[in-house]
């Protein structure tokens, strides 16, 4: 290299506009032909390229584009199709690809979860005794395109062999490096190919390094990327890390490539202690991610520029590659087309286009000296600063309040045994108790309601009569299942946590800021700007109508602190847990507000606490912690007889299960029919003793399930559970189910309730 470059690490696939998904999604239902639609594909690709070029980025990602999910492709690239589908070898064909993704009429989809500690989910790839070919050098494809369609000399991404190894399943941990020993011949080639074509540079993903690694996994590194070295010498491969920092820095930085990508932004600059500590290696370049991948704010790009002079008083800008921390792909495409954001809130956001842009700026600045960037620096500083001058993030009482918590947790008035006796005499529920998560079907009435009122074709009146007469239908239904616990439907809410943003002071929502979740789903996090407060009660008059109806108790419905976070693009000026105990302060008086209504019970929803598990388990207690720091204050000022529940939703919770048990809620219900009775058993062996529901049907499928096997999941259970405590609900909230199967599968689930109380 001769001078410092600018890069990208991947860019978002699914267009401004989200065309992308909309495309997508007309190919599925018929409505484009797949000529049609892979044109539709291209263009989007194709000018997203185009624009990374004009933006002046050094080194274009190719490659990371894809038509579902990157993970799948490189699948699909091996050969790896699983024998329930049909393969008859050669390039996979797109509806292959698709069905592997979806699902067909006689084959189930593959698994999909998360990608690291992101929203975004991969489908896991299935090794199975596959054996991997090279079914088309996917890059190479890619390669060929930037450079004959846009004169672009693009840098392929690939997901590097071991990293996708480690996401996938199917096969014994004794055979793991055998079986990465059967990918590298076919990443050899891979960049043989790219080699002979002119390819410089190539940038293989290895996010896995900055999990909790073995010493063997790091010897295994070096023996993969010394082979894939030799097969294609010219090509200088950046083994590319993100989201935290990496564990072996040392050994990583020898490994026998020729640039190391390196997170700058996460971690609290543990990569750059270890810089400044160990040093670089001088025939090495690295390329810093120094602007944030994952988050929508703009940069301060005089605190980045003198980021990046610390990182170059030990490695020289002729060997310095500036780029965004990972992949774009979890942030909106660009600010630009938001017209109706408040301009203050919208001239400190950078979305993927303007982290380009910044790139480019301090890579100019690093060129050629911070006075060619002057004006960049101070249009930036300014428009942070008035942000942060803005009276939103300086709300005088949040941040008292803020100030004067008490470091012990937030405690309730008597501990649970009292509670619980307590509860039982006020409630006189049977044994078993019946109750669901929440949500009733979102029938296409009620969203076709809700979309005429935001338009202001329907009065604030009329859409609240008409939310009621959804309650009330509700209500009787649930009296004539003969539930023990009700709810009261949220009908009135699109989005769990949108729901509660629209009500809390300190929130913005954008009109295109969405990201991918899985295949053609996006979300569109809410954005927390400012300093988060209570308004005006948010739930109480849905859930006080619901209750006048009934002589059952009716749960009032919240989300929880650490779900609104999980979920939401979070200001960076102030610490995350800072904003979560915000959060929680505010919902406190939500559920004091509940309470002084007369409401009984309080679901406080926390599905998404899990996800944000940092990725080294070291981390885990801190985030834990706050987490639980966070739930305490929201729930714990309530009257010993008035009930809490929350409610998860993943099946894993062995690891986390003394965080759960200290949230002390009176009870959980959680997700357990997918997972087999494996839950039950953590569950046991922590003696946890608080209320417990254990979901005992799924509620992903339309399918009613049959008398008997609910029977027996709660037998199962009874086995192991104190049947004073346990509780009988459905996996999940109900929302996306149909009318008819949700009643049918309730009334099944009452039966079992009574035939296991009959049993007792
Ligand atoms: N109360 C919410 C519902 O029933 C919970 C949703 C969730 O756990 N994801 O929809
Ligand atoms: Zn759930």
């Amino acid at each position: 290299m001769t001078e410092v470059k600018s890069s990208n690490v991947g860019y978002p696939r699914i267009g401004e506009k989200r065309e992308w998904k909309k495309a997508l999604e007309q190919f599925w239902s018929g409505k484009l032909n797949k000529e049609t639609f892979l044109q539709q594909m291209e263009v989007i690709r194709l000018s997203s390229l185009e624009k990374q070029k004009q933006l002046g980025v050094d080194l274009i990602p190719v490659g990371d584009f894809t038509l579902y999910d990157h993970v799948l492709d490189t699948a699909v690239m091996f050969g790896l199709v699983p024998e329930r589908f049909t393969y008859r070898g050669g390039k996979v064909d797109i509806e292959t690809y698709f069905d592997i993704a979806r699902g067909n009429k006689d084959a189930v989809a593959a698994e999909m979860t998360k990608w690291f500690n992101t929203n975004y989910h991969y489908i896991v790839p299935e090794l199975n005794n596959l054996t991997p070919t090279l079914a088309e050098n996917r890059p190479l494809a890619f390669y060929k395109e930037g450079k004959e369609k846009l004169e672009i000399d693009g840098k392929p991404v690939i997901l590097g062999p071991i990293t996708f190894v480690k996401l996938s399943k199917g096969y014994k941990e004794s055979e793991f490096k055998s079986i990465v020993n059967q990918f590298v011949p076919l990443y050899a080639q891979i960049l043989k190919e790219l080699q002979q074509e002119g390819a410089l540079w190539v940038q293989i993903d290895e996010p896995i390094l900055a999990t909790t690694l073995t010493e063997e996994d790091i010897s295994l590194y070096q023996a993969v990327y010394q082979t894939l070295h030799q097969a294609a010498p010219q090509i200088n491969i950046i083994l590319q890390t993100y989201f935290e920092s990496i564990t072996y820095y040392e050994a990583v930085t020898s490994l026998p490539v020729q640039a190391i990508g390196l997170d700058f932004v996460h971690d609290a600059g543990q990569n750059l202690a270890s810089l400044q500590k160990f040093g670089f290696p001088s025939d090495k370049v690295l390329a810093a991610g120094v602007i944030d991948g994952r988050n929508i704010w703009g940069a301060k790009l005089d605190n980045k520029l003198s980021l990046l002079e610390e990182i170059t008083a030990i490695v020289p800008k002729d060997r310095l590659i500036i780029q965004p921390s990972s992949s774009l792909l979890h942030v909106p495409v660009t600010v630009k087309i938001e017209e109706t954001l408040d301009h203050t809130l919208k001239t400190a956001l950078a979305f993927a286009d303007e982290k380009l842009q910044e790139i480019v700026v301090l890579t100019k600045g690093i060129r050629e000296g911070k006075e060619q960037i002057q004006d960049e620096i101070n249009e930036r500083r300014t428009a942070i600063e008035a942000l942060n001058q803005s009276s939103i993030r300086n709300n005088q009482q949040v941040q008292t309040a803020i100030q004067n918590l008490p470091s012990s947790l937030a405690e309730r008035e008597a501990p649970y045994s009292v509670r619980q006796a307590t509860q039982k005499t006020a409630f006189q529920l049977p044994l078993l108790p019946t109750t669901t998560i929440g949500s009733f079907p979102q029938t296409q009435e009620v969203r076709r309601n809700r979309l005429k009122w935001r338009k202001g074709e329907l009065t604030a009146t009329d859409y609240q009569t008409y939310i009621k007469t959804e309650i009330k239908k509700w209500i009787d239904i649930q009296e004539e299942l003969g539930l023990d616990v009700f709810v009261h439907g949220e009908f009135e809410r699109t989005d769990m946590v949108e729901y509660f943003g629209e009500k809390l002071a300190g929130f913005q929502f954008t009109k295109f800021g969405w990201v991918q979740s899985y295949g053609s789903r996006c979300v569109k996090p809410p954005l927390i700007y400012g300093d988060v407060s209570f308004e005006q009660p948010m739930t109480v008059a849905e859930t006080v109508y619901a209750q006048s109806l009934t002589d059952h108790p009716v749960k009032g419905m919240l989300t929880g602190p650490i779900t609104i976070l999980n979920w939401s693009f979070v200001r960076d000026d102030i610490p995350r847990y800072e904003v979560a105990n915000q959060i929680a302060l505010a919902l406190r008086e939500e559920v004091e507000a509940l309470e002084a209504n007369g409401i009984r019970m309080i679901q406080v929803d926390e599905p998404a606490i899990r996800e944000g598990l940092p990725l080294k388990q070291e981390k885990w207690e801190d985030y834990l912690n706050a987490a639980v720091y966070a739930f305490r204050l929201a729930t714990t000022s309530v009257r010993n007889e008035t009930q809490i529940h929350t409610h998860m939703c993943y099946s894993d919770f062995e690891d986390i299960i003394s965080s759960i048990k200290a949230l002390d809620a009176d009870v959980i219900s959680i997700e357990t029919s997918r997972s087999h009775g494996e839950l039950i058993h953590s569950f046991e062996e922590s003696t946890y003793e608080q209320g417990i529901g254990l979901g005992v049907y799924d509620i992903h499928s339309p399918r009613v399930p049959q008398l008997d096997e609910l029977t027996k999941n709660i037998d199962r259970a009874l086995q192991v559970l104190d049947p004073q405590l346990f509780w009988i609900n459905p996996d999940c909230g109900l929302k996306t189910r149909g009318m008819d199967e949700t009643v049918a599968a309730l009334t099944v689930m009452v039966q079992a309730a009574k035939l296991s109380r009959e049993k007792l």
